[in-house]
């Protein structure tokens, strides 16, 4: 098979890369950052995530870096406990870790850092190296995210809209509060709606910590990180005494606020030569925790499609037509999520736990 070009190295361009390195097929990909340059914290993956990633990655290694959470606890923002569930074999892992896990899989040769890839504004479906010469491959598997300059460029109708949730998302290293939470997920939430603050272990002294906020309700996306801390301490200071001591202990020189967008209609996933995968081809919005399985089933479906058929218009077409119906769930689950985070409490009714599953 003619060379593919994967433009990306995020979870779903890196986890392409092992798949199709299992099946020699040979690819390059271009990533943006530079190596050493991992931004982002943590992700949930459920079971079936962790399925397709056991096909690239040993799973005792998997364990080294992260660990599995046994229950889930909602709380009151006072700490009354509201419910809890067991969590059926979520995995829990740093961002860092499982970028790193995928990438040691791939040769220095196979991966070009520092590349932003551009459309060629003169030629559609053409892509260009930062030099100015276009990409000579086959295929091109964009795996370049959520706002997906590429895929802009190619649907230009579509329609990005800001999601009504902004995270402020952290890691801190203190064991006693790491040895507090046990193994469990625990997430606090404001009576009145639109707020809430969630804690889980990623190691024996790492925690990750995340706060979801009603972005029409809190100014939140107005904070710069200078000043983030001190208006979290004062939306928090009279939450259940953990909230306010963690965003006090961690430090702000990491911390990430995400602005969350969503796609008004999906795209077809290809066009041409082109396919996108990952939160190119479908943004998740985070209440699903499901970005990065699907991430890794759009990479392994992809390539078994790839592997199965001769003719790409079929290949990215049997690819699509799989994924498609399953992505369209987890968006309407997210929303319907979405919509019970914007709710007081006394009035959310549907599933608690923090997953979208089909
Ligand atoms: C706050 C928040 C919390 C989340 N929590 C979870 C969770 O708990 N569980 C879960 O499964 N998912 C979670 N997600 C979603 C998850 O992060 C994404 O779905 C997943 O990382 C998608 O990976 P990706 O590789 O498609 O995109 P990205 O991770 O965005 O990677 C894109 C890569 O492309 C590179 N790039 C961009 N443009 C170019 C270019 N022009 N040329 C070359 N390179 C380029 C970027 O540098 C980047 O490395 C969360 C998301 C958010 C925002």
């Amino acid at each position: 098979m003619n060379k593919i070009a994967v433009v990306g190295a995020g979870i779903s361009g890196l986890s392409m890369a092992n798949y199709l390195e299992k099946h020699s097929i040979d690819y390059h990909i271009y990533e943006r950052r530079k190596k050493k340059d991992l931004a982002g914290h943590g992700f949930l993956i459920p079971q079936e995530g962790m399925n397709y990633l056991y096909e690239i990655i040993e799973p005792d290694l998997l364990f080294q870096h992260g660990r599995f959470l046994k229950k889930y606890i909602q709380y009151s923002h006072t700490g009354k406990i509201l419910g809890e569930k067991k969590l059926g074999n979520v995995f829990a892992i740093s961002r860092n870790s499982l970028i790193n896990l995928l990438a040691q899989n791939i040769s220095p040769e196979k991966i070009t850092y520092e590349e932003t890839v551009t459309p060629n504004d003169r030629q559609k479906g053409r892509l260009m190296l930062s030099n100015g010469t276009e990409i000579d491959a086959a295929i091109a598997i964009i795996s370049d995210g959520s706002r997906s300059r590429i895929r802009r460029s190619l649907f230009k109708d579509e329609t990005m809209k800001m999601v009504r949730e902004s995270e402020v998302v952290n890691i801190i290293h203190d064991k006693e509060i790491a040895d507090a939470i046990e193994n469990d997920f625990i997430k606090f939430h404001h009576e009145e709606g639109g707020l809430t603050f969630g804690i889980l272990k990623l190691s024996d002294n790492t925690v990750l910590w995340y706060s979801q906020f009603d972005n029409e309700k809190y100014m939140i996306n107005e904070c710069s990180v200078g000043n983030l801390k001190k208006y979290m301490l004062e939306i928090f200071k009279d939450w259940h005494p953990v909230v306010p001591s963690i965003i006090q202990k961690s430090d702000y020189k990491n911390v990430h606020l995400w602005c969350v967008y969503e796609l008004e209609k999906l795209n077809s996933f290809y066009q041409d030569n082109i396919v996108f995968i990952g939160d190119a081809a479908h943004p998740l919005i985070p209440f699903t925790s499901q970005g990065v399985t699907s991430a890794l089933k759009d990479s392994f479906i992809l390539t078994k499609y790839l592997v199965e058929e001769d003719n790409i218009e079929q290949t990215f077409s049997r690819y699509e037509t799989e994924r498609k119906p399953e992505i369209e769930i987890h968006i309407n689950n997210g929303r319907t999520l979405l919509d019970q985070f914007l709710l007081p409490l006394s009035q959310q009714t549907e599933n608690m736990l923090p997953i979208s599953y089909k």
